[in-house]
């Protein structure tokens, strides 16, 4: 089976697994064993991987707070701010800070791991605001400066849709957040490793990512946490022995923050260019093979160099996806699979529910091959022919 669903996870990397290995089974110390030499070897690594990510992302190592993935770095951005902000305890000095703020605007579009916290802030009686998207799964700044009210304390917009690939104006949403004195958060886990992400030109205050998005491991991500301003006032989600500079105890996962920074270092030396042209000619392909596919979200060439969602006409989503035995795709999220509901973000574009079922989403990886589209397009065109005979 030819794997094509990159967007949900990828494989790790054979240099990042090398530059895991020894962590689990000779250099097995914690790194907040400051007492000995296998503590003092293991917070070296884990400096080193700071480091690397650090220089991926152009920014202090400093600003990187490790989590278990973007899941709890989106929480923890969100709800470890609510605390002091949302819930207006009174903190010292800085932009996001004075009492009783109890706004939050984010995106239709965003993944669960924000939307989901944002209806329970909302159950909690936030003021939260959900600003939609265009058919092309746009986000207009416009809109986000509207919701901006002077209750909002934080506003949250990915920089690329794990969907549908758009990549969304977050130097001009990051300008208006910051001439309202708003804090902004941004979920670049899609985008680290395929696009720039340069924390010098990006005006965003809080970052989260997730090494397995981009051949590094499973379990591992972080908040960046933007420390050349104002002091943002974040709170952990849970107490313990104060790892993180207080924002997320536990004992570090050597090995996988070992992997992730060297994931970090593969996707800064080579950029996947290769992405774009098999993409590319995976959707000429189709296209010219079946009629009746229809292109969901921006054109190509606005898009994550990777992704490529599109909607079949005249078949049942079910029976396609069931079909398909050569390839992993994904019809929808990969990330809601614990409820098979039809893809938010086709249904915020404007998609029907029954469009939204009979599509496909490709993403592809540094390792996907010609000979692989080549087979791709054959299976998706054998399978199409047939439900539609
Ligand atoms: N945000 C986006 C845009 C994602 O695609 C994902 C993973 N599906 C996440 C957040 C969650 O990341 P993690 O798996 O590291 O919790």
């Amino acid at each position: 089976m030819i794997y094509l669903d990159n967007h949900a996870t990828t494989r790790v990397a054979p240099e990042v697994l090398g530059a895991m290995l020894p962590y689990f089974t000779e250099e097995y110390g914690n790194a907040a064993s400051v007492s000995h030499a296998f503590g003092g070897r293991a917070a070296k690594a884990v400096e080193r991987a700071r480091e690397q990510i650090g220089r991926l992302l152009n920014c202090p190592a400093e600003w990187i707070v490790f989590t278990s993935g973007a899941t709890e770095a989106n929480n923890l951005a969100i709800k470890g701010l609510r605390k002091r902000a949302f819930l207006g305890r009174p903190s010292a000095g800085g932009r996001a800070e004075g009492s009783h703020r109890t706004s939050f605007v984010t995106n239709a579009i965003e993944h669960p791991s924000v939307l989901d916290v944002a209806k329970r802030l909302k159950r909690q009686g936030v003021d939260v605001t959900i600003v939609p998207v265009d058919r092309n799964a746009r986000i207009d700044p416009q809109q986000i400066s509207d919701a901006i009210n002077p209750e909002t304390s934080l506003v949250s917009v990915m920089l690329a849709n794990n969907e549908v690939g758009t990549i969304n104006p977050l130097p001009e949403i990051g300008r208006i957040c910051r001439e309202r004195g708003v804090l902004l958060h941004c979920d670049a886990v899609q985008a680290v490793g395929k696009i720039p992400v340069d924390l010098q030109r990006l005006p965003v205050d809080l970052l989260s990512l997730s090494a397995h998005k981009f051949h590094g491991p499973k379990g591992v991500g972080a908040l960046v946490v933007r420390r050349d301003g104002p002091r943002i006032p974040l709170e952990p989600l849970f107490d313990g022995g104060g790892h993180e500079q207080h924002l997320r105890s536990g004992t570090l996962p050597v090995p996988l923050i070992v992997g992730f920074g060297a994931a970090c270092e593969l996707a800064s030396d080579t950029v996947p260019r290769q992405s774009t042209v098999l993409r590319d000619r995976l959707w000429q392909q189709l296209q010219a093979e079946l009629e009746g596919l229809s292109l969901n979200g921006p054109p190509l060439a606005e898009r994550l160099p990777n992704n490529l969602n599109f909607t079949v006409a005249d078949v049942d989503g079910e029976a396609l996806m069931s079909s398909l035995k050569e390839i992993a795709v994904s019809s929808g999220s990969a990330c809601s699979t614990a409820e098979p509901e039809p893809s938010h973000v086709l249904r915020a574009m404007g998609v029907s529910e029954s469009l939204s079922r009979a599509s496909l989403r490709f993403g592809l990886s540094r390792y996907t091959t010609e000979a692989e589209i080549d087979v791709a397009v054959a299976e998706v065109v054998r399978v199409v022919r047939k439900l539609r005979a």
